[in-house]
């Protein structure tokens, strides 16, 4: 029988230990061990690697990560009445789960973990999206993650793998595509979930580039595209006149004409624009 057998279903767990579901910390519990099985399964090859779970809640994923052979967890969970059903998942895999009782807001995850480091959640979204931004931050590269597979709202998912011509493209899919691959991997519907929540949801896995894609200075990336996308219907002449008064003939000499919108341009445009901008 393996460690995971061993351990009761997450219903009677949740039943035990008193787990309501508090809307305050977004909890949205996933119970069916193929599923979670399967999630950690999309964080590839974990058995040579450190995994940092982040939300672990009962442990469905938890379970899961372990069953899939992760070298170690690190669960980061800041509802305590989480604990004791974590302690016991902890108990059948003897040396392989440490359980952070802790905001993962708060917390310095390299600290306490060996790299290869994989991080994988299922957290509230709003949580996810400000964790992923910060993991994104260019001034700590290389990260200290070699991949991130974080469950997102389904429209958020969809935000950080589009490409120009959508409407999904934005600064989020900038910056998480100049620095990594970020593909979706799963959809899961709301019935996935326990309560159910009222939005689809998917998982995006992202495995980090070692270098950029294009070469361009991180702050006049970040501020080209936050002007241009700030005034997404405007063309570009009059989006980035605030960056530089003489846009008119950059763009120009870059061959990128003035008068396209910050939802046509590639990647590649935005980090041309950034470098000659300096
Ligand atoms: N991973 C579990 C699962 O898949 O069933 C629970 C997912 S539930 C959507 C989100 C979990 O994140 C909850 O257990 C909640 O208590 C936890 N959480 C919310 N905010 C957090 C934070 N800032 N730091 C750490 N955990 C947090």
């Amino acid at each position: 029988m393996s460690a995971i057998d061993t351990l009761p279903p997450l219903r009677a767990v949740i039943a035990e230990h008193g787990l309501s579901a508090k809307k305050s910390l977004g909890q949205n519990f996933l119970l069916d061990l193929n599923l979670t099985a399967k999630i950690a399964r999309q964080a590839g090859d974990l058995t040579r690697c450190d995994v940092l779970e982040i939300g672990p809640g009962p442990g469905g994923l938890t379970r899961g990560l372990l069953a899939e052979g992760a070298r170690r967890v690190l669960a980061v969970e800041k509802d305590a009445r989480c604990l004791p059903a974590l302690a016991q998942i902890a108990d059948a895999y003897p040396g392989r789960l440490d359980i952070l009782n802790a905001d993962a807001l708060q917390l310095n995850p390299t600290a306490h973990l060996t790299p290869p480091i994989r991080v994988v959640a299922n957290l509230p979204y709003n949580v996810g999206t400000e964790l992923l931004t910060r993991w994104l931050d260019p001034v700590h590269w290389p990260p200290f993650w070699t991949s991130l597979t974080l469950m997102f709202q389904k429209e958020v998912a969809q935000r950080i793998v589009a490409g120009p011509g959508s409407k999904a493209y934005g600064r989020l899919a900038i910056l998480s595509q100049w620095r990594s691959d970020a593909r979706i991997v799963m959809e899961l519907p709301p019935e996935a979930f326990t309560p159910p929540p009222k939005i689809r949801s998917a998982v995006v896995h992202l495995t980090a580039l070692p270098e950029p894609r294009f070469p361009a200075p991180a702050p006049t990336l970040f501020r080209v595209t936050a002007a241009a996308f700030n005034q997404r219907r405007k063309m570009l002449r009059a989006s980035l006149k605030g960056l530089d008064p003489q846009i008119v003939s950059r763009l120009e000499g870059l061959g990128i004409a003035p008068t396209r919108r910050a939802e046509e341009l590639s990647l590649e445009e935005f980090c041309a624009i950034a470098r000659s901008l300096g």
